[in-house]
């Protein structure tokens, strides 16, 4: 087997803004492997909060020995690729979605097959408007016309603000991404009371990741569901959250791929708890790789292409709101 990776700057089309920082542009990298003349096609993401840039994730591949990798025994090659080194999820991720592409071609299988994933159950996908001024929050709803679905970020002073700018021109039902900037909890409750109110669904990691106590006296309480992000980071980490979090947000590049993502699904399942499938900033690439994935869940919060200008791949696409599942070999891209 052969692996090809480069680096590749991803740009978005408006500066995103969160809780804790802004940025323009996501350092990628993308790989290739190649077996018997089929070429796999995989994906890291790599926004600045993570652990991981894009030294560490080709230091990561440097120390792969593609021989080792078998497209034959799925398990073993995943196994192998956990084992290279601690950490590093976003590039196991870009060589499990290279994997799972490949192995897909070479069994002429569509890779949401593999997972008994159906198109039917796909939920719609939300798309993130970040934070910013009214007259740009406005222009970004309008330009979400094709989604149904809206993720909000909030865990500012101005988060009433943001919403009621939002309510101006938009009645669709809203998602709110907190990301861990809410601190009181009485104040966050009387505020989630008000958000139902305003036709939120869920609330997504409201506290500091590791404000379980905290969080946990929050569900008890809360008239909305709460999910874990930053707080749910691999397979290992979701029966701790049982009782502090309603469900929990998967994205590829925590849990280190496909393969782990879908023993996440079974687990939380497992435990009563509901799935979200997110993403980062990401290509059609690792994006079509966790929509094979998003019929399993209830909630699918996949707009990486449409926040950004220059998707090497051909975009996918929506119909109502869902993204289509294509039914060819591998990811379809
Ligand atoms: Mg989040």
């Amino acid at each position: 087997m052969n692996l090809r990776y480069k680096t590749y700057r991803l740009s978005l089309k408006h500066p995103f803004t969160i809780a804790q920082h802004s940025r323009s542009y996501t350092p990628i990298v993308l790989a290739e492997l190649e077996h018997q003349g089929v070429t796999g096609y995989g994906e890291a993401s790599l926004p600045p909060y993570l652990a991981e840039d894009t030294e560490s994730v080709i230091a990561f591949l440097r120390k792969i020995e593609p021989d080792k990798l078998n497209i034959d025994n799925l398990h073993k090659s995943i196994r192998y690729i956990d084992s290279v080194d601690a950490y590093n999820t976003a590039a196991k991720a870009c060589l499990d979605i290279a994997l799972h592409d490949l192995w897909g071609k070479i069994h002429h299988q569509a890779c949401y097959r593999m997972f008994q994933s159906n198109p039917e159950k796909m939920p719609p996908t939300s798309i993130t408007i970040g934070m910013d001024s009214e007259e740009v929050l406005i222009q970004k709803v309008k330009e979400a016309e094709a989604f149904s679905i809206l993720k909000i970020k909030l865990g500012s002073e101005r988060d009433k603000e943001i919403i009621e700018s939002i309510r101006k021109v938009s009645d669709k039902p809203l998602y709110i991404d907190a990301n861990q900037g809410w601190t009181d909890l009485s104040k966050t409750l009387d505020f989630i009371h008000w958000l139902k109110e305003q036709k939120v669904v869920l609330i997504e990691q409201p506290f500091f990741k590791n404000d379980l106590d905290k969080t946990a006296r929050l569900k008890e309480k809360s008239p909305l569901p709460l999910f874990a992000d930053e707080s749910c980071q691999r397979l290992h980490d979701i029966n701790l959250l049982k009782d502090v979090f309603d469900g929990i947000n998967i994205k590829l590049m925590k849990s280190s791929g496909m393969y782990e993502a879908h023993q996440m699904i079974e687990r939380a399942r497992a435990l009563n708890m509901q799935v979200m499938i997110g993403c980062m900033t990401e290509t059609s690439c690792a994006i079509s790789a966790a929509a094979a994935l998003a019929p399993l869940c209830d909630y699918c919060d996949l707009d990486g292409p449409w926040l950004v200008q220059n998707n090497p791949f051909n975009n996918l696409t929506l119909h109502e709101g869902k993204i289509v599942l294509k039914d060819t070999f591998g990811l379809g891209l």
